[in-house]
Parts: C-alpha cells; sequence; structure tokens
C-alpha cells in the first residue's frame, strides 16, 4: 500500500515536468479550471501564498512603501502612450469589447501589469519636491495571455505585488531599484531557503519600457533557471509619456524618475522545483503552512486522542500546528504529509505516553528523534531552524555544483547539450552574439551578476573582446 503510494508520483529524474504536474494536484496546491491555463489556488497553496505574502508584505511596509488598489481596465489609447511598453505586452494582452450587450466606445484591456495606471494618478497627485518620493505598491492579480501554461511558472491570470515609485532623481530612483531587489533577495534565500543570483538584465531580455532590469535567478533541480522576481529603472522614460511633473526647490519643472518590482506566485513554482523530491513537496519551514503534523497512533487506545489534542493545544502557542485524527492508517497519513511537504511530523502513541515522550521526524532528511515532553518545544525550535538552513545550504550546493564556466563556443554548446544547469562566460556585449547563442543552444543570458568575475580577454561567442561575464541558461 504505502509503495503504491508513492508509486503515484513520477520519479523526478526520469520526467521532471510530469514529476511537477503530479506534485502540485497531489499535494493540494492547485487544480485546473475549465478555462485553459488558468489554475485553482487551493487552500493548501493559498495558505503558503500567504505566509510568503506576508512576509514580503512587512518589508515592503518596513522599507516605507504604502498599499493601494488600482482598476483592473485599462482604456487602449492610456496603455498605448508609452510605446516600447505596449510593443512588449500587446501579444499577450486580454481584451474587454463589450458591457453586457453593447459595444464599448475604447477597448478596455484586462491589466497585463500596472505601469500606466500609477503614472495617469501620479500626473495627478504629485506637483511639488514635496510630494516625492511616492513609494506604492499594490497586490493584485494580472492576466497575460500565454500559449502555454503550467501551474505556478506561467498562467493566464496570477497573482502579484506589483511596487511602482516616483522620486526626484534618478539616482534615487536607481537606489530604489536596488534596496526593492535586495528585499526580493532575502525573501527567496531567508523564508524560501532558495539560493539566488543577483544582477543586470541584457538589454534583450529587459522590461518593456524599463531603463534597466535587475533581477534574481535561480537554478532548478532539473538545472534550468527561473528568474525569481525583477526590480525596473525607468529614469524618466514613462514620465515624459504621461507628463509626470514636480516643480523643484528652485521653482523649475523637473520630470520624475520612476520604478517598478514585482513578485509572484511563480516562486512557489520555484519552490518545489528547488526542494522537492520523489515523495512529494518539501517547504521551507518558515513558510510552510503546517510546521508540525500530529500523527496519532493507535488512536483507538484510551487516552491516545485527548493526549495528541493536549500536544496541539500546547504547541499552537509557538508553531502552526496540525493533527490528523482521522480513521485513515498511519502510514497513509504519513505519505500524505511526507507529500505535503510538512517539515516535522510528529508521532504519538501508547508507548510514548508511558515513556513520557513524543517521536519527531523530519521530512528532509528522514531522520527519526525520540524527544523527552519536557523538552519538545526547545527541539521543536532548533528542528526548524536546521531544516530552513539545510534545505538552503543543499540548494546551494547544487546550484554550485551545476555552475560551469565555459571560455569556448564548441564546449560551451557540449555543456548544454550534455547537462543543463548555469555556465558563466564572457560576452563583448553585442546582441548579435545573444541572439545568435539563443538560436543555436536555445540558451539566454539571464543576467550580467553584479559579482563579476575576469574568466578571459574574450567574448565565448565571437572571440572579440569581452565587456561583462554572464549567467546563461536555458530557463523556464
Ligand atoms: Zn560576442
Amino acid at each position: 500500500m504505502e509503495k503504491k503510494f508513492v508509486k503515484e508520483v513520477t520519479a523526478m529524474d526520469e520526467d521532471f515536468a510530469q514529476w511537477y504536474t503530479d506534485i502540485v494536484t497531489k499535494a493540494d496546491l492547485v487544480d485546473y479550471s475549465s478555462v485553459r491555463g488558468s489554475m485553482i489556488i487551493r487552500p493548501y497553496g493559498y495558505a503558503l501564498w500567504e505566509n510568503i505574502k506576508g512576509a514580503l508584505d512587512r518589508r515592503i511596509k518596513e522599507t516605507g512603501h504604502e498599499n493601494v488598489y488600482m482598476p483592473l481596465f485599462i482604456p487602449e489609447s492610456l496603455l498605448q502612450r508609452e510605446k516600447d511598453h505596449i510593443e512588449g505586452f500587446a501579444p499577450e494582452v486580454a481584451w474587454v469589447t463589450h458591457g453586457g450587450t453593447e459595444k464599448l466606445e475604447e477597448r478596455l484591456c484586462v491589466r497585463p501589469t500596472s505601469e500606466v495606471l500609477f503614472c495617469e494618478h501620479y500626473k495627478k497627485i504629485i506637483h511639488s519636491f514635496r510630494d516625492l518620493p511616492k513609494l506604492y505598491n499594490q497586490w493584485s492579480n494580472v492576466v497575460r495571455w500565454e500559449k502555454t501554461t503550467r501551474p505556478f511558472l506561467r498562467t493566464l491570470e496570477f497573482l502579484w505585488q506589483e511596487g511602482h515609485t516616483a522620486h526626484a532623481t534618478d539616482e534615487d530612483a536607481l537606489e530604489e531599484t536596488v534596496k526593492m531587489l535586495n528585499v526580493y533577495g532575502e525573501i527567496a534565500e531567508n523564508y524560501l531557503a532558495i539560493p539566488v543570483i543577483k544582477g543586470q538584465k541584457t538589454e534583450k531580455e529587459k522590461f518593456a519600457g524599463a531603463k534597466l532590469t535587475y533581477t534574481i535567478e535561480s537554478l532548478m533541480h532539473d538545472g534550468k533557471a527561473l528568474q525569481t522576481a525583477t526590480s525596473h529603472h525607468f529614469g524618466d522614460g514613462f514620465a515624459k509619456a504621461f507628463g509626470i511633473q514636480y516643480t523643484d526647490q528652485n521653482g523649475e519643472l523637473q520630470y520624475v524618475h520612476q520604478t517598478s518590482w514585482g513578485f509572484t506566485t511563480r516562486v512557489i513554482g520555484a519552490m518545489i522545483m528547488v526542494h522537492g523530491d520523489d515523495r512529494g513537496l518539501i517547504i521551507p519551514p518558515k513558510v510552510a503552512p503546517t510546521e508540525v503534523m500530529i500523527i496519532p497512533v493507535a488512536q483507538h487506545k484510551e487516552g491516545v486522542l485527548d493526549h495528541a489534542y493536549e500536544l496541539k493545544e500546547k504547541l499552537s502557542n509557538t508553531f502552526r500546528v496540525g493533527i490528523d485524527a482521522s480513521d485513515k492508517k498511519p502510514g497513509w497519513k504519513y505519505n500524505e504529509y511526507e507529500m505535503k511537504g510538512v517539515p516535522l511530523r510528529l508521532e504519538v502513541g501508547p508507548k510514548d505516553i508511558e515513556k513520557n515522550q513524543v517521536v519527531l521526524v523530519r521530512r528532509d532528511t528522514g531522520e527519526k528523534l525520540f524527544v523527552p515532553n519536557e523538552e519538545l518545544e526547545v527541539k521543536i525550535t532548533t528542528l526548524l531552524e536546521e531544516i530552513q538552513q539545510s534545505l538552503y545550504d543543499n540548494a546551494k550546493k547544487k546550484m554550485e555544483a551545476k555552475t560551469h564556466v565555459e571560455k569556448d563556443y564548441d564546449s560551451f554548446k557540449k555543456t548544454f547539450k550534455e547537462n543543463q544547469g548555469f555556465v558563466k562566460a564572457m560576452w563583448c556585449g553585442d546582441q548579435a552574439c545573444e541572439e545568435k547563442i539563443k538560436e543555436e543552444t536555445g540558451v539566454t543570458s539571464r543576467c550580467i551578476p553584479f559579482e563579476q568575475e575576469n574568466l578571459d580577454e574574450n567574448c565565448v561567442c565571437c572571440g572579440r573582446k569581452a565587456k561583462h561575464m554572464v549567467y546563461w541558461a536555458k530557463a523556464y
């Protein structure tokens, strides 16, 4: 029975895409809806998102931002105000053409992102240097009509936050862009236990309408990269397109300098693909909907259930604790909560009660510990911290093992043919090389990392003088 349960999940090294699909549905994170590419986020998946969101929202507020809410619809004329922006988004915009039975005079787009809405609003409310900076954020859903979709990674509609700020100077805006990228890095590394590479996107890969885009990139179990979050510096491009000006201290009119930055439900996909194994999800304790799941053993015996519920009540003061007192067999329950990635399982039966102890089992390592009741809270605290740290350390080790250095093009191509991962290689800065690499290998530039290394004098592709070291990878 136990074996059969595990077999329902495709082995990750056999077919990683199928493994992913198995996990997201069997761990009750999502269900498919009747609209292609749209997903239902089920309670367990939503609780996970709420924990991630909670941690990020705190940091957004601590860094001085206020939450607002913008409308869902954008008039076509407004979206077209900034040329690069509309060109970037046009292919994936959903349009509303009718209100009830009446055809609308102007089409409305369902927001794919809200830059233009914030710009329109900022033009109205920013007049003087005293009005700056404006540090707004919104939590919302957006729609992008994607052709191929996968739960969390790419869906027609997804949840996110988008920060939109306006500043007096270009330097202030740049500082904000870096600050928020670092906040994203903190959430990814400290909460989701996902190591990231921080850097700048190339011109080709930057956000539509941005002066520059910063990104955090991470590496999945299968060696493909995932853009985990981005932060954009707009300079005064949008301000000029929308006429957002303020009067400075000398009474002169100036354009504002803007940023935007976004973090989405996509990170749940990253978390699954970085930590999961053949038995299911592994959720880092800091964001786990349930940190400790209590499974009563021989619960029909007198006193067992009462004791288990007492434990739950006591531990709930400190931890997120669940209990499964259903009539299913303990073995079934063990599998179920391993599938759901609960960091710690607590087993308690008549013998344990007699010995004044419980059994704790770690989801990440399978290690089993007998813990005296009086040490329980301290032990759980330590174990959760250890699990959190060890997930990060292991992910980092895996990422480093899958990061290669390449200096000539043949060997660059060979590496991507044989195994995937990050390749660090030098680049001349010419988009032609970037396009050639993409065309011939399917590999894209992930970022120009802030931590540069001088690996070689020459571009890996054309051999001309190199300008930057770049992280390359196949990507989700
Ligand atoms: Zn080149």
